[in-house]
């Protein structure tokens, strides 16, 4: 079995403890990855703070050369590191693939982003406004794109002239591992770090006082106890948390023109993605035509190894994320729910769940309510579309939401949705330039765009008295 390396401080860090990573498509651990002690924790931090001056002070050009040149590294290394992405993750190759090679991509996108320095000045005073970086990020990663979400952080904050920590999730460390390797052959020492480890590594991480920004992505349990820590410190964390995400499909939707779209906007990477529809609600009208579409779509779609290139969906990362998902089934079956499609584990080795259509779940059901990140969709009925607008804004989250239908109604509708991000006849697009981020508990700050780089800066106010 293979032992996996950290790199601090541009080299391979001692293997000082480890824990085992498995496969979810046999269940069989496969390699063995290292577990941060809180000393390399704090090596870590300490190589990136001692990097941070000399990586500041590189004028933006220098280090736009050194974003695209980490593009590039990526790219080169994408068989490597897509392959090792789904063994731990499970999700099929070609989309592990696709992954890598957006995230070389975001770096060459984000190295053609711009900090201005602005001009605030006036006849009496020479004024600027500077974007200067924080100092040291601690970039902390979930395990349902590892690699992406630890991209869409590095490339801006590196932009701005900070120095990094990453820590991955512990159920997917391996292509985070590689990648950081990768990256780390064509950055200065110390500029990029990385730290291994469950929850625990985490939190030392985000309590260690030479961090001086924490950009987080992850569960809302972690992200109210990462809030509460850094606002010790009165920092202001980026926090990229749950969804719960409704799809409202109006009465003039062509139905069978969307369902494919709409299936697979909630069950793209096994329904394990932040902005997944989590949840539909249909006017009656399209309500039963839409059902059957979607049981169709369902029973259709190839799940199995994500090694087999047949293969359209992965298993479930996890056998703990396995036995929430069927509890949250089996609990809106119990309250009324009829399992359409799937409903079932699969009699295989590995963490399989049949792609599931729930019609008619109660509407305060925990399928519902809460995020079942997993392939299974309930869908529900509804007569007035305020009614289903009071349904959609009804739960604790505001990730992203959508209207499906061709008249202007979907607009409005749309509109109406209390989420960071609202579309319209899609769901889940997300772009390097465009600006993304929850309201209520799916979030804190945004991150793509300009406005996402400027998360990894802070405002300095340079003002000369014109004489
Ligand atoms: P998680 O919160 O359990 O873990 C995320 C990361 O935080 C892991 O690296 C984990 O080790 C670390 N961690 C755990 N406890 C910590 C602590 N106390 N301090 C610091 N770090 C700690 O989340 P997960 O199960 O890995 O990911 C799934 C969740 O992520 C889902 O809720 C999903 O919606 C969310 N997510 C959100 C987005 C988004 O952009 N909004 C994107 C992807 C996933």
């Amino acid at each position: 079995m293979e032992t996996t390396h950290m790199t601090i401080g541009g080299r391979v860090a001692a293997v000082v403890d480890t824990f085992p990573v498995e496969n979810p498509a046999d269940a069989e651990v496969f390699a063995a990855a290292p577990a941060a002690t809180v000393e390399q924790v704090d090596a870590a931090v300490t190589a990136a703070r001692t990097a941070h001056p000399r990586w500041a002070a590189l004028p933006i050009d220098g280090r736009r050369a050194h974003l695209r040149k980490c593009g590039a590294a990526l790219s080169a290394a994408a068989d490597e590191i897509a392959a090792l992405l789904t063994r731990e993750q499970g999700k099929p190759l070609v989309k592990a693939r696709a992954e890598v090679e957006l995230s070389a991509t975001w770096f060459s996108d984000t190295a053609g982003q711009d900090l201005a320095v602005e001009d605030l000045g006036d006849a009496g005073a020479e004024i600027r406004l500077q974007h200067k970086p924080y100092g040291v990020v601690a970039a902390i990663t979930p395990w349902n794109y590892p690699i992406i979400l630890a991209v869409c952080k590095l490339a801006p904050a590196l932009l701005a002239g900070n120095t990094v920590v990453l820590k991955p999730s512990p159920e997917t460390p391996l292509s985070s591992l590689l990648m950081t390797e990768v990256l780390c052959e064509v950055l200065p020492s110390g500029v990029l770090n990385v730290v291994s480890g469950a929850g625990p590594v985490g939190r030392a991480l985000v309590e260690h006082a030479g961090v001086d920004k924490v950009s987080f992505t992850g569960s809302v349990q972690t992200g109210l106890a990462i809030a509460a820590s850094t606002a010790q410190r009165l920092q202001r964390p980026t926090l990229e948390l749950g969804g719960n995400d409704a799809a409202i499909v109006l009465p003039d939707a062509p139905v069978a023109e969307i369902a494919e779209r709409l299936f697979w906007a909630a069950f793209e990477n096994s329904g394990q993605y932040c902005t997944a529809v989590k949840r539909v609600y249909a006017h009656r009208v399209v309500y039963s035509d839409l059902v059957d579409a979607l049981r169709a779509q369902a029973e259709q779609v190839v799940v199995g190894d994500g090694m087999d290139p047949t293969t359209q969906l992965g298993p479930l990362v996890s056998a703990h994320q396995l036995d929430r998902v069927a509890a949250l089934v089996e609990q809106a079956v119990a309250g009324g729910g009829q399992v359409v499609a799937g409903g079932r584990r699969l009699d295989r080795p590995g963490h399989f769940y049949a792609p599931t259509i729930v019609a008619g779940a109660e509407p305060d059901s925990r399928l519902v309510q809460e995020e079942q990140f997993g392939p299974v969709l309930p869908i529900l009925p509804f007569d007035t579309v305020e009614e289903a607008v009071t349904q959609a804004n009804s739960t604790t989250f505001g990730l992203g939401g959508s209207a499906w239908g061709e008249s202007d109604r979907a607009t409005e509708v749309a509109a109406e949705l209390e989420c960071g991000t609202a579309w319209i006849n899609t769901h889940g697009d997300l772009r390097h330039g465009v600006p993304f981020g929850g309201y209520r508990q799916s979030g804190a700050g945004v991150e793509y765009g300009t406005l996402g780089l400027l998360e990894y800066t802070r405002p300095r106010v340079t003002h000369v008295r014109r004489v």
